[in-house]
């Protein structure tokens, strides 16, 4: 395996969503709607990734992305092309286990991906940049909890299924020049019995045959509202990567990308994961706390107390999405700075 860093200790990244501008579509939204429409959406959508690539190239971000600027949510962009569901038969469902309620669109037929998803985008963004690329889909079990199923029956068949489409997209987008294939699994972090039964199985599935790196992403979620109600309930310290990490050393994903800034979970679960490279969230993702270089430099070295730092990489607890750009922009900087920094230290 090639030793990932290059050059330097930290390489950074981050998990993947950044805001959309206001003029692309309604700021600091979950769902927001598209403000532009037809061929003038599709070029303020590559306008949009293209600023963003350059805020990250300057940040000294050093595995970038398109800051999901192409799709409205990080899990209904991937599933709009697919044939199978009906997206005017809304079925209202707590998510997450119930932690908060969307109207989710309804598998009625077999799933069927008719074209590729992501591509255009991926071929666009690496004709951009020399830098590391990295694509996000989300993973199977976390695409299960976002829409409701009518037809498949078993949550564990329909998780397998979007697995299938899903590692055909991703060998696709690897193809287009994708250093960096990442699935966001933030329902690992819920329902953790099923992550052993069927969640872990259909990631393997999706991940199959891939030469790129692979990445899981698993939070607990953005920094709304809903999800800092959720995570006041869970206790002074947070265990549910205690139970999946080793799960997760135990599979074939090369990176796990974690929380860790700010949160309550216990720093010693980083041991949990001595065969795979760590994306640390030094980085919060709470709306207003823009974190300085030093502090995130201190959560960088904090967490090296803990996983050896050649296998760590400094990247955000979650995606930027819900963020003012303005602020997504700060984090970017203190990110990048703040590595800097913890490599000058050690
Ligand atoms: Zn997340």
């Amino acid at each position: 395996m090639p030793p990932l860093q290059g050059a330097f200790l930290f390489t950074t990244t981050t998990v993947g969503s950044l805001p959309k501008p206001d003029w692309l579509a309604e700021p600091e939204k979950l769902w927001p709607a598209w403000r532009l429409e037809g061929e003038a959406l599709q070029q303020g959508k590559r306008r949009a990734a293209l600023e963003w690539l350059r805020e990250q190239e300057a940040a000294g971000i050093d595995v970038v992305g398109d800051g999901e600027q192409f799709r409205i949510h990080f899990v209904h962009g991937f599933l709009e092309s697919l044939s199978g569901i009906d997206w005017n038969r809304k079925t209202r469902m707590g998510i997450r286990n119930n932690r908060y309620e969307a109207d989710v669109p309804t598998v009625t037929a077999p799933l069927r991906r008719m074209q590729s998803v992501h591509l255009a985008d991926a071929q666009f963004m690496r004709a951009q940049t020399t830098r590391r690329l990295k694509v996000t889909l989300p993973g199977p079990m976390t695409i299960c909890d976002t829409l409701a199923d009518a037809h498949y029956g078993r949550r564990a068949d329909l998780a397998m299924r979007f697995a299938e489409l899903l590692n055909a997209e991703a060998l696709e987008l690897e193809a287009a020049g994708a250093d960096v294939v990442q699935f966001d699994e933030p329902a690992f972090n819920v329902f953790l019995n099923e992550v052993r039964e069927w969640g872990l199985p259909a990631l393997e599935r999706a991940m199959r045959g891939l030469r790129a790196t692979t990445v899981v992403h698993v939070c607990y979620g953005y920094g709304i509202e809903a999800n800092v109600k959720w995570k006041a309930t869970l206790g002074d310290l947070w265990q549910q990567y205690e139970t999946i990490f080793p799960w997760l050393n135990a599979s074939s994903v090369r990176q796990v990308s974690l929380e860790f800034a700010g949160s309550r979970v216990p720093h010693e679960v980083l041991r949990l994961l001595p065969d795979k490279e760590l994306l640390v969230g030094a980085i919060e993702v709470l709306p207003g706390k823009l974190e300085t270089p030093e502090e995130v430099a201190h959560n960088i070295l904090e967490a090296t107390r803990h996983v050896d730092s050649a296998r760590l990489l400094p990247c955000t607890n979650c995606g930027m999405a819900p963020l003012s750009a303005e602020l997504a922009r700060g984090k970017l900087r203190a990110l990048g700075a703040g590595a800097a920094l913890a490599r000058s230290k050690i």
